[in-house]
């Protein structure tokens, strides 16, 4: 904490070990984070910890390890629990990311939920990780993808939800906030237009999770999926949380050791929820780290974490704006701190490579989201995306690379 009461974030910066090194003996300045985030002293150090005191197979043992290491997993469950307000541990599943939390509700609600002729509701703005699984799951049911359109700020047109959502729709599911646009989507909104209905509804939070407090019981959302690497745990973990009863209902997604109850040849009975959905060795040390860096954030604050990034972005907005010929893609009016541009006649690539000579770590390219890009006419963006510890003078380095990049392709 500073004098004012609000946390020191240049301080907090040191706990990540990452950033303090030089790429191209230019200082590294970070600005991937929609991509991946990096880790805080506290999670790598809990990663070792994990392996020099506690490694063993959770639920298994009556040793002293297994013992230790099945309640560190589960308290990273209730962490999670915590985190998100959810009702019940019950609602926690562990998965390996935000991809594998769609692909396993996508299959399982598929299979018993779906059929011909049925309606899968998305959005324009969806990562592919929320078209293709449901593409999949709909090509083998005969059921068929609709779209909630957007404008050219990069908001979704909801004034067509109504019109949207029919008899034949069964699950709508959309993103909280877009990775390549940046855009805030009004989910409790989406939310309750498809209750009215009686359509559940899924959100990807793999972009909101780390910007914002989430409450999925106040959403009411029926599914919520996250990765553990966007919010400065390792990869490997994610979390599907699932009301309790749409959980009861679907049938388990893969089989395995730990999913079960009894096993024979003839019949085989289900383990109980959450473990029902969790099959085979799952990766409890990432569970571990992830319930770390949970409270790693917890102890800055969501909201000054929201407040750090949505400076940040307007910063980087005002002086990017500035410079003649860049073009920012996703202009809404709610956004988190994601920054797509895209210049006159230069290429994002080359972009890209000039700025990577200066330290400057940026993505390049659709972002997994061709549709967007589609809909733009482009062939993708340029995307700096900030965390809480980046700074002001990163984004002066980078303003001044763009300035540079104007210069030399201009
Ligand atoms: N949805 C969105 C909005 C994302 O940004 C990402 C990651 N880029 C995913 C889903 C997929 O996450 P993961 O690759 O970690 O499973």
């Amino acid at each position: 904490m500073n004098t004012a009461g609000s946390p020191d974030f240049l301080q907090i910066r040191s706990d990540f070990p990452i950033l303090n090194q030089q790429v191209h003996g230019k200082a590294l300045i970070y600005f991937d984070n929609a991509a991946t985030t990096q880790k805080p002293q506290q999670v790598i150090q809990g990663i070792t910890d994990f392996y020099t005191h506690y490694n063993s197979n959770i639920h298994r043992g009556v040793h002293r390890l297994s013992q230790e290491s099945t309640r560190l997993y589960e308290e990273a469950r209730q962490k999670v629990q915590a985190f998100i307000h959810a009702r019940s541990e019950k609602e926690i599943v562990f998965t390996a990311g935000a991809t594998a939390s769609i692909n396993a509700v996508a299959t399982s609600f598929g299979d018993s939920f779906l059929s011909q002729g049925d309606e899968i509701l998305l959005s324009q703005m969806e990562h592919h990780a929320n078209i293709v699984p449901w593409q999949i799951v709909a090509n083998r049911k005969g059921c068929s993808i609709k779209v909630i359109p957007m404008n050219d700020a990069g908001e979704l047109l909801l004034e067509q939800l109504d019109s949207l959502l029919t008899e034949k729709t069964k699950i709508v599911a959309v993103s909280q906030v877009s990775n390549s646009l940046g855009t805030i989507n009004p989910v409790k909104e989406i939310i309750e237009k498809a209750h009215q209905q009686g359509i559940p509804v899924l959100i990807d939070g793999s972009q909101a999770i780390q910007h914002q407090e989430i409450n999925v019981t106040e959403l009411d959302c029926d599914f919520y999926v996250f990765s553990g690497h966007k919010i400065y745990a390792p990869t490997g973990i994610g979390v599907l949380y699932g009301k309790e009863r749409w959980l009861e209902k679907l049938p388990p997604y893969q089989g395995g050791g730990d999913m079960i109850d009894h096993v024979s040849f003839e019949k085989t009975t289900y383990n109980q929820l959450p473990f029902k959905f969790e099959a085979g060795t799952m990766n409890f040390v990432g569970a571990h780290a992830l319930g770390l860096a949970l409270d790693y954030v917890s102890a800055i604050g969501m909201k000054s974490i929201m407040e750090r990034e949505a400076n940040l972005l307007q910063y980087a907005t005002s002086q990017l704006q500035q410079i003649e010929g860049t073009r920012i893609i996703g202009t809404a009016s709610q956004k988190a701190s994601v920054l797509s541009f895209v210049m006159d006649q230069i290429h994002q690539y080359d972009i890209g490579m000039v700025l990577d000579k200066m330290g400057v770590a940026l993505r390049t390219g659709t972002h997994c989201n061709e549709p967007v890009m589609n809909y733009f006419g482009i062939d993708g963006t340029v995307r700096a995306s900030f965390a809480f510890y980046n700074t002001e003078d990163e984004i002066n380095i980078f303003i001044r690379g763009i300035e540079k990049v104007k210069l030399m392709f201009g």
